[in-house]
């Protein structure tokens, strides 16, 4: 049975990569550049390329490829990569269930089976929030929907889901629907963002204005309206003042979170923050024979980032099987009382003689603020730096500051916030 899913059987596998986005490629390219025999990538759509294939518009590919892509030419391009490095892609191909050891329950159009892979990268990236899980209150019409979905329908299907749609939120993504709007011919009524400024970075809000699109900040989506079809939404500022936008479609956008149910539902500790794996610095899984890698790790980064932790996790696996990922059971375990901390990755440092691993502490924070980052633990303070944060944007600590000769145990983030 497992033959009709692996030509090469199912017993000799030294990488099995769960999802063949940026991170999953680009891990499968490395392991293959650094020997590893066997490299087998499974990927749950008919293509590989993860997100990028559907997100029609440049800047894909400056990091990997010196050059300014399209997404699906970007996303063919690390396929290509891939196969010609020597990993074997099997598409249309579902891991329904990670389990100890390496062994994987996979399902595709000709049946179920089970594999067992030396080592496994978890590589399954990160989806946007859906309405459910958003607590919106009105009726269920058709035509409210995220941006992934709506870049599927219009790059890949072709189709036109709505022609005056409201966008919700102002990450990054939501500039991408705003393209996309673009692309397919769809004029959105507005743009609106509960907060008070836009979550993307400066100069992103020049953009809605500059292409027609009306940008309404402190604005809080409260209802979706519509029998079969969206027919319009009320919005409510910080005062409580209500008011009707009408609009055929709602575009849920951001609000990441990482594609982790196969870890949620199996054997590996998922951090609640973070909402990924708990890893240690080489992405390693609470079970030593599962890494992970790219946006699972944490919601969200961009595609080059994505590839970048990719190469290096491909790096530090191919380690491992030979026996060159020398680690000690001492750990420090990176902890927080912060509400402002919003997430942190990876969790915990393990004391390893090779050295190597990830260069930084990746956090992000739910509010903004003025303050210092401070690292302590029971000695006093171990690293600390003045910072202005804002929601969903990254702050590195450079991990090397965190864990030098004699430290174990624990080590608290906290943020001392100051008044402006
Ligand atoms: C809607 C949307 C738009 C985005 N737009 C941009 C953008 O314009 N620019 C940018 O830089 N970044 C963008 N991002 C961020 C994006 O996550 C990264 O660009 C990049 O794709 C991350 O790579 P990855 O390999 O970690 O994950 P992904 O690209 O998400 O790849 C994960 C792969 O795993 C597969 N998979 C998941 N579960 C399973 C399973 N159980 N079995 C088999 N396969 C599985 C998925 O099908 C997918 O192909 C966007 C993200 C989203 C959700």
């Amino acid at each position: 049975m497992v033959d009709d899913f692996l030509q090469g059987g199912a017993d000799n596998i030294d990488v099995a990569v769960i999802g063949g986005g940026p991170s999953g490629l680009a891990a499968a390219t490395e392991l293959k550049k650094q020997g590893v025999s066997r490299v087998v990538v499974l990927e749950r759509e008919p293509q590989a390329g993860g997100i990028p294939r559907h997100c029609g518009h440049p800047p894909f590919g400056m990091r990997e490829f010196k050059r300014i892509l399209s997404g699906p030419i970007y996303a063919a391009r690390l396929v290509e990569n891939a196969s010609a490095a020597g990993a074997e892609i099997l598409t249309s191909t579902h891991v329904v269930e990670a389990r100890p050891d390496g062994h994987l329950l996979i399902a595709n159009a000709k049946g179920i089976a089970e594999i067992k892979a030396r080592r496994v990268i978890y590589a399954t990236g990160v989806r946007e929030t859906p309405r459910s899980a958003r607590k919106i209150s009105g009726d269920r019409p058709l035509g409210v929907i995220n941006t992934g979905a709506l870049q599927s329908m219009v790059y890949l299907e072709k189709r036109k889901p709505f022609a005056r749609p409201v966008i919700i939120g102002s990450e990054l993504v939501s500039f991408s629907a705003i393209m996309t709007c673009r692309h397919a011919g769809i004029r959105p009524v507005a743009m609106i963002e509960a907060r008070h400024s836009v979550t993307a970075r400066w100069p992103s809000s020049l953009f809605p204005p500059l292409v027609g699109v009306p940008l309404g900040m402190a604005t809080r989506l409260v209802s979706i309206h519509g029998d079969d079809l969206v027919n319009g939404i009320v919005v409510e500022n910080p005062n409580g003042v209500q008011r009707r936008i009408e609009c055929d479609g709602v575009i849920l956008t951001g609000q990441f979170m990482p594609e982790s149910s196969l870890a949620l539902c199996g054997h590996l500790e998922v951090d609640a923050a973070s909402g990924g794996p708990l890893v240690d610095q080489f992405g390693r899984c609470t079970d030593p024979s599962y890494f992970a890698t790219g946006n699972v790790l944490r919601p969200v980064e961009t595609a080059g980032w994505s590839w970048n932790e990719g190469r290096n996790t491909g790096r530090w696996v191919a380690a491992d099987l030979a026996g060159d990922l020398t680690v000690s059971h001492e750990e420090i375990l990176i902890t927080t009382n912060s509400s402002l901390i919003k997430y942190f990755m990876p969790q915990k440092i393990v004391l390893s003689r090779s050295g190597g691993g990830m260069a930084n502490l990746q956090l992000r924070f739910s509010r903004s603020a003025r303050g210092e980052l401070i690292a302590g633990n029971s000695d006093g303070v171990v690293w600390s730096r003045k910072l202005v944060v804002h929601p969903e944007r990254r702050v590195l600590v450079p991990l090397g500051k965190l864990f030098h000769d004699g430290i174990i145990g624990r080590i608290e983030l906290t943020f001392r916030e100051t008044q402006t």
